[in-house]
C-alpha cells in the first residue's frame, strides 16, 4: 500500500491553466437549504435604469414582470439607484410607473457642473424637483472621484467644499445619500500574481484603479470619512459594506463614531462570508445600521439564495455565486446564523426606519 502511494507521487502531473482549474469540494457537512428569506426583505441596492442596463434600458425589461420576479424571491420592496436628473429622471419614473410602491427611486445631480457659476442654486433646484417627483434619496457612484475632473484637471475629492451644498441640501430635503465610493481594495493594487482578484481584473482590465494620478484607496477612505464626519445631519448609506468590507475593524470604528453612517451589504457576501467570526460580531454590534442589498438589476438573473443562506444559517464552505469560477475571488463562504431580531432589522426594519 505504502509503495503504491509513493509510486503515484512520482507520476508526472499535467499542468493546468488557472482559468481551467475548477476544483469540486469533497467536503460533506450538514447544509440547511434556504430558498425564501425568514422575513420580508427590502433590497436597498438594485438598478432599473441605464447605470447597469445601458441607455436603452427601457427596452430591456417589463416592469410588472420584474416586480413579480422580485416578489417571488421574497422581496417586498426595492430601492432603484440611478445617476439621473431632469428629463432622464422623468424617463425612469415613467418606466417604473405604476409600481412606485414597490420600486423606490434614488436620483442624482450632475457633479460635472461643479465649476459653473450658480452650481449651488442648480443643486438645490434639482434636489427639490426630485423630492417633488417622489424621489427618496440620492445616489452617487465611484465615477465622482475616480473619473470626473474639475476645470483645473484635478479629480474631485469627496470632501471638496464645493460638494458641501449637495450633502447639506440632501439633509434639508430629507433625502438619504447612498454612495458607492470605491471598489475592492485589490482593484487599487497591481494586477499581478499576488492580486487576490487577478482573474476578474484580467477579464475586465478597466476595473483596475491602479493608475498614476488616481486617488489611492487610502485617500478615498480618508475623503469618505471626512464627508461623513463633516455632515452629521446628512444620512449616508455607504454601499458595498462601507467600501471596506475587507477590514471590518475600520468600518466598525466608523459606525461607532458616526451615527449618520449606514452600510449596505450589496455584492459583498464574498467578503463578509470569508470572515464569519468577525462578520457575526460586526453584524451583531451594528445591527441597527446594516441594510440588505444585492446589486440586482432588472432584466438580469439574480441569486438571492446565498445572501439568505449567509445571514440565516451556519452552513459552511458554500458558493457565494452561481458562476463556475467564483467571480469575486476564489474562495467559499460560511453562514453567520443571525437570530430573528437582528435578521428583521437587516432585512427590512432599518430600511423602513430610513423611509425606504
Ligand atoms: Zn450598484
Amino acid at each position: 500500500m505504502e509503495l503504491a502511494k509513493h509510486e503515484v507521487k512520482n507520476v508526472k502531473t499535467k499542468s493546468l491553466k488557472l482559468e481551467e482549474y475548477m476544483p469540486r469540494s469533497e467536503l460533506v457537512t450538514e447544509r440547511v437549504k434556504v430558498t425564501k428569506p425568514r422575513f420580508p426583505v427590502i433590497d436597498v441596492h438594485t438598478h432599473f435604469g441605464s447605470l447597469v442596463l445601458g441607455e436603452d434600458y427601457t427596452e430591456g425589461y417589463d416592469t410588472a414582470r420584474e416586480v413579480e420576479r422580485f416578489k417571488e424571491a421574497g422581496i417586498k420592496r426595492v430601492v432603484n439607484l440611478e445617476l439621473v436628473w431632469g428629463g432622464e429622471l422623468d424617463r425612469l419614473l415613467e418606466k417604473i410607473h405604476p409600481h412606485e410602491d414597490f420600486i423606490t427611486t434614488f436620483s442624482s445631480v450632475d457633479v460635472t457642473r461643479l465649476d459653473e457659476p450658480g452650481f449651488e442654486r442648480y443643486v438645490r433646484r434639482t434636489l427639490q424637483e426630485a423630492k417633488g417627483k417622489g424621489v427618496r434619496g440620492l445616489k452617487f457612484w465611484k465615477d465622482l472621484s475616480l473619473s470626473h475632473r474639475d476645470k483645473s484637471g484635478k479629480y474631485i475629492a469627496l470632501d471638496d467644499p464645493r460638494l458641501q451644498v449637495i450633502w447639506a441640501a440632501a439633509a434639508e430635503f430629507g433625502l438619504v445619500v447612498l454612495h458607492h465610493v470605491a471598489d475592492p481594495v485589490a482593484f487599487f493594487k497591481p494586477v499581478d500574481r499576488y492580486n487576490e482578484r487577478f482573474e476578474e481584473l484580467s477579464r475586465v482590465p478597466e476595473w483596475s484603479f491602479y493608475r498614476p494620478g488616481l486617488y489611492t484607496f487610502e485617500q478615498l477612505m480618508e475623503q469618505q470619512e471626512a464627508m461623513i464626519r463633516d455632515n452629521p445631519t446628512t444620512t449616508f448609506i455607504i454601499a458595498h459594506g462601507g467600501s471596506y468590507s475587507e477590514n471590518l475593524g475600520v468600518v466598525s470604528k466608523w459606525l461607532d463614531q458616526y451615527p449618520n453612517m449606514y452600510i449596505d451589504i450589496a455584492a459583498r457576501i464574498n467578503e463578509f462570508g470569508r470572515q464569519p467570526y468577525t462578520a457575526r460580531r460586526f453584524f451583531e454590534r451594528h445591527q441597527d445600521r446594516i441594510l440588505f442589498g444585492t446589486d440586482a438589476a432588472a432584466g438580469y438573473a439574480f441569486n438571492y439564495q446565498p445572501y439568505f443562506e449567509f445571514l440565516e444559517t451556519w452552513n459552511e464552505y458554500f458558493d457565494y455565486s452561481s458562476s463556475g469560477i467564483p467571480g469575486q475571488g476564489r474562495w467559499k463562504i460560511y453562514g453567520i446564523g443571525l437570530g430573528d431580531a437582528v435578521l428583521e432589522k437587516i432585512y427590512y426594519k432599518n430600511a423602513e426606519k430610513l423611509g425606504l
